[in-house]
């Protein structure tokens, strides 16, 4: 008798693998792998949390209502037009099942976000990567990918994990360009730390078009990745769809309760913001310094490029260090590590190694 047999589309999906977190035998551990939040959570969200600690046996309530009430408030939206997801992941896996299938294509920059791929081939769907200019989305090239078939567009800004970003004028000449029935998801789990000037989150054209969806997440500037929360503003028949395919308490209370209180805390989030911009004028200028190329990222996080060949070296090299970065060869760039901007202390140890193990390279 055959045995159970997963569709086809399953077993050749990528699998997502995480920034490392752990290492045999390092006393102190410098975790520098997955964009996380350099100072933490808002002291005010983890007391949220706590306080939930007394009522587990509560379920959670099913739209999160509240928390859409203080997402709106914060943005100046109506909360009917958001949801609330499990981490943005969440978000991006419910925009492929509501809006593309087999047959359907969904296109995406080159070295965008993982979960774009993953998302995509899960509902049996055709990932399209299109090319991109200087690790940076190229509009023209993005338009020139689109088919009959295209279903959806997927765009990470600024991206993980090249850390570039395109500004505003280029992501309104996309959408003025893509045709109606093609949904565009702008991604922006960075946009609180982004400081350029041309750069706009995707709330306007989310408001203003019909078919324009925007994904946050509270798991980098603030600080609760631990929690999975995410949040999507758009059209209402878009979200209503959305909806209607999340599951009846996909967000928990503890996410929910420190949810509401860390966006209350933008004290805290303006610390991490001022804290990532300073860090990141420093961290460039060390890395350009020390002869690794670097772009200028917009992110929490860089991908400074290593001499062809020698990442394996570099990471097995933090690592001796209990420094952890993220490999990104499952994104095609074997060359290249993403390093997350962590506190002043960390920064210090881990350029300092990075230094060393140029030299040594050299030597
Ligand atoms: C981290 C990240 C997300 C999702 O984070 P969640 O923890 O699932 O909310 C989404 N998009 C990009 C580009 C990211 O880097």
């Amino acid at each position: 008798m055959p045995l159970p047999q997963p569709k086809p589309q399953v077993m050749s999906l990528p699998i997502y693998v995480p920034g490392k977190s752990v290492l045999q035998g390092a006393s102190r551990i410098i975790k520098l792998s997955s964009n996380e939040a350099a100072l933490g959570p808002s002291p005010k969200a983890v007391a949220a949390y706590d306080e939930i600690a007394r009522s587990l046996e509560r379920y959670p309530e099913g739209d999160a209502a509240d928390l859409r009430e203080a997402i709106g408030k914060a943005n100046g939206v109506d909360p009917e037009r958001i949801i609330c997801g499990a981490g943005s992941d969440e978000l991006i896996l419910l925009t492929c099942r509501a809006f593309a299938g087999p047959g359907d294509e969904v296109v995406y920059p080159r070295y965008g976000f993982l979960m774009y791929e993953i998302s995509t081939k899960s509902v049996g769907a055709t990932p399209v990567p299109a090319p991109v200019r200087d690790l940076t989305a190229d509009v023209d090239a993005l338009l020139a990918a689109v088919t009959d078939k295209t279903r959806i567009v997927f765009l990470a800004n600024p991206n993980n994990p090249t850390g570039t970003y395109i500004p505003a004028s280029e992501v309104n000449r996309l959408r003025a360009n893509l045709r109606d029935d093609i949904l565009l998801a702008l991604d922006d789990a960075y946009a609180e730390y982004v400081e350029a000037p041309d750069y706009e989150t995707g709330m306007k054209l989310a408001s203003t078009t019909e078919n324009t969806i925007t994904l946050r997440t509270f798991s980098k500037i603030y600080g609760l990745a631990a929690l999975r929360l995410g949040w999507g503003f758009g059209p209402a028949a878009i979200i209503g769809a959305l909806q209607r395919l999340r599951s009846p308490f996909n967000v928990s209370r503890p996410a929910q309760a420190a949810g509401i209180a860390a966006l209350a805390d933008q004290a805290h989030v303006k610390r991490q913001r001022e804290h990532n911009t300073r860090m990141m004028k420093v961290v460039l200028q060390r890395l350009r310094g020390i002869g690794l190329n670097v772009q200028d990222s917009h992110g929490n996080f860089v991908l400074p490029e290593f001499p062809a060949g020698a990442v394996p070296d570099a990471d097995a090299f933090l690592q001796s260090k209990g420094i952890l970065a993220r490999r990104v060869d499952g994104y095609g760039l074997p060359n290249h590590l993403r390093i997350t901007l962590g506190t002043d202390e960390e920064m210090q140890i881990t350029l300092d190694a990075l230094a060393e193990f140029m030299s040594k390279r050299r030597a």
